[in-house]
């Protein structure tokens, strides 16, 4: 499946928040949304009026790309959660916090959800003691995610985790030294996301 290959800030910028893609950058004053620059595009410092369904989709753009999910793999996420019981919206934005290459980057081993999922691919994660290759895997309450590999990539992994000490969600568990993760419980709704209104990507959806 293919993948955004072009500039970071600029998904940033278009959405008007920070999505944290750089890394160790989105954390510094040389963010392009802090130092204020407008969206992309000849018009894009100037406001515009926006129609229900352009509220919608961006709405729904800025969760798929907060994920870094192309539209076919995020669409997928919604149709799973359409079939869990409960409230679609919140369904879904479990369903995409139980990610594999989200909970690596969550628990710190990665500097942002582009290099957690380029951790897993390269096979240096394993879940339960099996080595997972698959970000898009949805782990449960209980699953443990260790980092496994060569010395040189474990020692990479300790310095990103020292830089982002302070961090950790409090429905996860973390053995800093032996660079081992829990998932405690599968968050709630004002542990995720809460930059988004998850019922306008719901109603785009039915449309
Ligand atoms: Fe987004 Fe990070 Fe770039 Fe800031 S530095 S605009 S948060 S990708």
């Amino acid at each position: 499946m293919g993948r955004y290959t072009g500039p970071a800030c600029k998904l940033c910028r278009r959405e008007g928040l920070k999505l944290f893609l750089k890394g160790d950058r989105c954390r510094m004053s040389k963010c392009a949304v802090e130092t204020g620059r407008p969206a992309p595009g000849v018009h894009g410092a100037r406001p515009s009026k926006k129609s229900d369904y352009g509220v919608q989709l961006r709405e729904k753009q800025r969760l798929r790309r907060f994920y870094g999910l192309q539209e076919g793999q995020f669409k997928l996420f919604f149709q799973r959660a359409l079939r869990k019981r409960g409230v679609t919206g919140e369904m879904l934005l479990q369903l995409l916090e139980m990610r594999l290459d989200n909970l690596v980057f969550r628990l710190g081993f990665s500097a942002s959800r582009r290099n957690a999922r380029q951790l897993v691919l390269h096979g240096h994660v394993t879940v339960n003691g099996k080595r997972s290759d698959v970000p898009s895997m949805t782990l449960k309450a209980g699953d443990r995610i260790e980092v496994k590999g060569r010395k040189q990539s474990q020692d990479a992994v300790k310095r990103v985790l020292d830089a982002r000490s302070g961090e950790l969600s409090s429905w996860l568990s973390l053995d800093k030294e032996a660079l081992k993760g829990e998932v405690l419980r599968v968050p709630t709704r004002d542990e995720i996301a809460p930059f988004v209104n998850e019922q306008l990507i719901v109603e785009l959806y039915s449309k």
